[in-house]
């Protein structure tokens, strides 16, 4: 990707900052930096549902309780189908972590 500022070929990087958060995206050496859409899209939801109460819808299939999550979740995580993520249990309290 070129700089806009300054035309030279930008470096991607998996460690930039935005909003107190890390991500990805691209930074030239004129110190220029363009965000990852998609990762910058994530920083800004999370943000938003940090501050959300958000509740979710118990399921079942067969033997298995499913939790059922919101879309906006989904997007904040960048979670797929599929995916295994990390589950704790502290103090009564279940916590889902993208592994
Ligand atoms: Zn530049």
């Amino acid at each position: 990707m070129k700089c806009h500022a300054c035309g030279k070929t930008m470096e991607h990087r998996r460690d930039l900052t935005f909003n107190g958060e890390k991500l990805s995206g691209y930074r030239c050496s004129c110190g220029e930096e363009y965000y990852d859409p998609e990762a910058a899209q994530r920083v800004l939801l999370r943000q938003k549902l940090a501050h959300a109460k958000l509740t979710a819808k118990l399921g079942r299939i067969r033997s298995n309780l499913i939790l059922r999550l919101p879309k906006d979740v989904e997007k904040a995580l960048g979670l797929a189908e599929g995916e295994e993520v990390q589950l704790t249990v502290e103090r009564g309290v279940l916590k889902v972590a993208k592994a």
